[in-house]
């Protein structure tokens, strides 16, 4: 449970740079689509430089996009509408 918070987490976080020698904000850029995965690049706000690299399945996609689009009781509510 707490493992998917931090997941959800991570894009938002900062990274450590070796140029500003600090954790920096970072800016995820979408670098490579393959079938079955999507690898992000994320540069430093300060320098621009990359500093980390992340690959998404579509798995853990589809994962997170669920988690954030499902709205609470939604399901049952559709139920109770079928006749
Ligand atoms: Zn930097």
């Amino acid at each position: 449970m707490s493992q998917q918070q931090q997941f959800e987490n991570f894009t938002a976080s900062s990274l450590y740079c070796e140029k500003c020698k600090t954790a920096m904000p970072v800016r995820q850029r979408l670098l490579l689509v393959l079938p079955d995965r999507e690898i992000f690049d994320y540069l430093c706000t300060g320098c621009g430089s990359s500093v980390g690299r992340r690959e998404i399945t579509a798995g853990e996609k589809l994962m997170a996009q669920g988690m954030a689009e499902r709205p609470p009781r939604r399901s049952a509510a559709l139920h109770e509408l079928t006749p």
